[in-house]
């Protein structure tokens, strides 16, 4: 080759090589203006909806709100909604084309590592009252120690009487809280165990109280004080707790970190991120070119298994539903969906700069550097995961170019240094083009998980595009 001039130099480096762009760096002051207002928006969810089934509430109704009808009605328009069980949710949007030839799907999940109580979770010990849990999803045990929790979920009588519980939210509200060993005796105890040892889910039970009921002669007069107030406040008895799902989620509200106000931090960003970018994007979409799905599954945190998780029937359930509608044989589903592309709309993790040494650098995700899209995900060998066609990752990149969208490749991890799995590969079943793509995120799965404001927005315009991508 030639030698080159300097000028000529860089003109082949900006052409040949990529680069991952700063969101930061390619907006104008509007973008960034429409970056602050969605974050607000966003950290609104976050707190109206820490659990799937608020979740579903909340959607339901800016749904409702912006025209959706039950897609189970009589008389449903273009937009529907279909509501599983209270915890799953599906938005549709007609298109102009017909079925057969595909939808485009957005599927995220709105169920967050917690704690869930048992179902005889009561009892006191020396002279306190607590709750025993069992941790559901990925949790750090430690996380969830000596931190204000607070109390959401559903209480189902017998008699069908059903009871919703939300404490320690707002600020006049007790919270709860899991007990930790001071450091003065947690030398065996905990410190020189392994971490994975040095913290039992057994030992995750809540103090709810410690007052006593009575005389020293009542038996269990903590506990009896505790079932006395349900009673009174709730109308509930004991063994109503056992038709019951309650969540121990970290108390408060999403904050901004930093004096920028460039991040924001909260519980449940996974996947509520992905759902409330899904979520916007729908409402927004009007007469798209091919029908548009957005999913809210629960159970993605624990493996996608039960009847409201992305492995049950419900995606099959909602396309027969649309054919009906549309004159068309329910038949014709496999091919659909066949037909069908979609995004799996879950978070990844960022790369984290006091732990360098678990990412491969040239592929990890940033943070601020836009959506994250992953061809993989799985673990060594790439076993557990759909890895998306290289022809539909051509075709997400040229939406992406055409809809301004910042975005960049990322992986979880090095090789063989974990993993993680996504719902993409119980979509995959079906045949339909699917690829992993969402916000990084540090922190992740931790009670107080952090996001760039910049990528928050582009999730969003990423999902925006996917939907209104006329090709
Ligand atoms: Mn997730
Ligand atoms: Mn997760």
């Amino acid at each position: 080759m030639e030698a080159q001039g300097k000028d000529e130099l860089k003109e082949l480096r900006d052409r040949l090589t990529v680069t991952q762009k700063l969101v930061w760096d390619q907006v104008d002051a509007a973008t960034r203006e429409a970056i602050q207002a969605y974050g607000e928006r966003y950290k609104v969810f976050l707190d109206q909806a820490k659990t799937e089934r608020e979740a579903v509430a909340v959607i339901e109704g800016l749904a409702k709100a912006r025209g959706f009808v039950d897609l189970q009605s009589k008389t449903p328009g273009d937009k529907g909604y279909y509501n599983h069980k209270g915890k799953t949710i599906v938005l549709a949007i007609k298109g102009r084309r017909p079925l057969s030839e595909g939808v485009r799907i957005v599927a995220a999940h709105i169920d967050s590592p917690r704690l869930d109580l048992k179902q005889y979770p009561l009892y006191e010990d020396t002279d306190l009252a607590f709750f025993k849990t069992h941790y559901y999803g990925g949790i750090k045990k430690y996380q969830w120690l000596a931190r204000p929790l607070a109390l959401h979920g559903v209480v189902l009588k017998a008699d069908g009487v059903r009871v919703e519980f939300k404490v320690g939210e707002d600020p006049g509200d007790p919270v709860f809280t899991v007990l930790d060993l001071l450091p003065h005796l947690a030398r065996k105890a905990q410190m020189d165990k392994k971490v994975t040892e040095a913290f039992e889910g057994e030992k995750l039970n809540i103090l709810v109280g410690s007052l006593p009921l009575g005389d020293p002669e009542t038996k269990e007069r903590f506990k009896l004080y505790l079932l006395k107030y349900l009673e009174d406040h709730y109308g509930i008895r004991e063994e109503d707790l056992i038709s019951a799902e309650l969540e121990a989620v970290p108390a408060g509200p999403a904050r901004d970190i930093g004096w920028d106000r460039s991040l924001v931090a909260g519980y449940g960003q996974d996947d509520r991120s992905c759902s409330y970018a899904a979520l916007e994007a729908v409402l927004d979409t009007t007469e798209p070119e091919y029908t548009c799905l957005a999913m809210f599954y629960d159970k993605e945190e624990t493996g996608s298994d039960g009847n409201t998780s992305a492995k049950c029937c419900l995606l099959e359930e909602v396309v027969e539903l649309l054919l009906e509608r549309q004159g068309e044989s329910p038949q014709t589903r496999r091919r659909v969906l066949m037909n069908s592309r979609a995004i799996s709309a879950d978070v990844t993790g960022a790369l984290d700069p006091d732990y360098p040494e678990v990412h491969e650098k040239r592929n990890a995700a940033r943070l601020g550097y836009g959506v994250a899209f992953h061809k993989y995900g799985g673990s060594g060998g790439k076993y557990y995961t759909s890895d998306a066609n290289a022809e539909y990752v051509a075709w997400i990149r040229r939406i992406f170019q055409e809809f301004g969208v910042v975005w960049q490749a990322g992986q979880l991890g090095k090789v063989d240094e974990g993993g993680g799995g996504t719902i993409a590969k119980y979509l995959a079943i079906h045949g339909m083009e699917i690829i992993d793509c969402g916000t990084p995120l540090l922190s992740m799965h931790s009670p107080f998980e952090v996001a760039s404001k910049a990528d928050l927005y582009m999730t969003f315009k990423a999902y925006q595009a996917f939907f209104n991508a006329r090709g």
